[in-house]
């Protein structure tokens, strides 16, 4: 994609002003601001309604970057050196003397960092004296953005500027993996979890115990369109938009088909958007044929089952 240099430079104007700016990424459009910044980075929460204690990831340039502001161990440099720039985020110790806001954290001595390897932002990020918090561009517990126009809808002119960088290529958030202590799977993400129990050894019931601990009071409901939304169904309800991964018979009248040969990764890309296009058709309800648990269809799924909490 050709970078247009005249609207890096309007997003840095605004992100030296304290002020928020969408920004695409590979994963999700984010929602950043200054991570230095108290008065930027307490902007995001309050434009996402986000409960402060739900700390912010921070999207980094490079390795000589992030050590300013966090001990590294040779883990951390193992997959860095393996999957960076790319769709993981790591939970690392936060370094006494770092500049990040106390914000982002949420007082806490351990931060989130990612590595981004969309080029519209690498370039912005490279063009700027600190690190970008970036929590998903929506409204807190509602779909991820994929798009410059899926921001727009999440916040109207409450933000001052979107960087556009086309549709997300992945359009499901990083996996994240706490390197704090044994190494644990916060979220499972566009890194299929696969690779990770691999390289790290991971024994299956250590993965995603931890997420309480460290996050929170996070809420079981999220990435949710709004209105119920039903899982593994065979038998759909008359007046229910039908999500399928694939073509084929149906004789269901509101078909959604998510890939149009059960790829998962096509699904994955196709998922939040096509969310967004049921609740624009005013559908009160969201009916989901099974999905296979492979690849990234952990990531799906787990997305999916938040989803499903809305009452
Ligand atoms: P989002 O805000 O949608 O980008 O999601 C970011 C996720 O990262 C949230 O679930 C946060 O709670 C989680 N997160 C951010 N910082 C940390 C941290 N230091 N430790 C654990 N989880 C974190
Ligand atoms: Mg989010």
């Amino acid at each position: 994609m050709k970078i247009n240099l005249s609207n890096i430079k309007k997003a840095k104007y605004f992100l030296d002003n304290d002020e928020c700016v969408g920004v695409p990424t590979e994963t999700v459009y984010g929602l950043a601001a200054n991570a230095y910044s108290n008065k930027a980075t307490s902007k995001i929460f309050k434009l996402k309604k986000r409960p402060k204690r739900n700390p912010l990831i921070v999207h980094y340039y490079c390795l000589g970057d992030v050590k300013k502001d966090c001990h590294i161990n040779e883990k951390f440099l193992y997959l860095y050196k393996k999957f960076c720039p790319g769709p993981i985020s790591f939970v690392l110790k936060l370094k006494k003397n770092s500049l990040i806001s106390n914000n982002v954290t949420n007082n806490k001595n351990t931060l989130a960092v990612r590595f981004p390897k969309h080029p519209v932002l690498r370039k912005l990020l490279s063009n700027l004296d600190y690190p970008l918090a970036a929590p998903s561009a929506n409204v807190s517990n509602k779909i991820s953005a994929v798009s410059k126009m899926d921001v727009k809808d999440e916040f109207g002119n409450k933000i001052k500027y979107i960087l556009d960088g086309g549709r997300s290529n992945i359009g499901l958030e990083s996996t994240i993996i706490n390197l704090v202590g044994k190494p644990e799977i916060l979220r499972f993400g566009a890194l299929q979890s696969e690779q990770l129990k691999k390289i790290l050894r991971f024994k299956k019931k250590k993965i995603a115990k931890n997420i309480k601990i460290l996050v929170p009071g996070q809420d079981k409901l999220h990435y949710s369109p709004g209105i119920p939304l039903r899982l593994n169904v065979t038998k759909p309800r008359p007046h229910e938009a039908l999500l399928l991964i694939k073509k084929k018979y149906s004789s269901h009248k509101f078909n959604f088909y998510l890939s149009k040969n059960g790829n998962l990764k096509e699904v994955a890309k196709n998922l939040y958007s096509t969310l967004r296009i049921i609740k624009k058709k005013k559908f009160k309800s969201i009916a989901v044929e099974k999905i296979p648990n492979d690849g990234i269809g952990e990531a799906i799924n787990d997305r999916l089952m938040k989803a499903s909490k809305f009452k």
